[in-house]
């Protein structure tokens, strides 16, 4: 149990739990199953803790500039170089 009242009921008090965090990203979902969140103990009010979902956004940020990345990567006029080959040993 917290000492933080509940922002719904103003009468209940948060108690942490772990709850399925759903992130709707496009087409696809992504599920956090044990997300930090606070529940309030009253009315059930729920809310995921601040902490978590800032570290959230900026995972999502940083996956999306990733992926934006790697699809300018694929274009067909970029063509990869061919990998430099070791030089070839003499055995004398
Ligand atoms: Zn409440």
């Amino acid at each position: 149990m917290t000492q933080w009242r509940c922002d719904e009921c103003g009468v209940g008090r948060y108690r942490l739990i772990a709850a399925p965090y759903l992130v709707k990203l496009g087409k696809q979902m992504m599920v956090m199953p044990d997300a930090p969140a606070y529940v309030c103990d009253i009315c059930g009010f729920r809310c995921f803790d601040d902490h978590f979902l800032a570290s959230m956004q900026y995972l999502i940020r940083q996956a999306a500039n990733d992926s934006r990345r790697r699809t300018r990567k694929r274009q067909p006029t970029q063509q990869p170089e061919a990998p430099a080959l070791p030089p070839l040993r003499h055995k004398r």
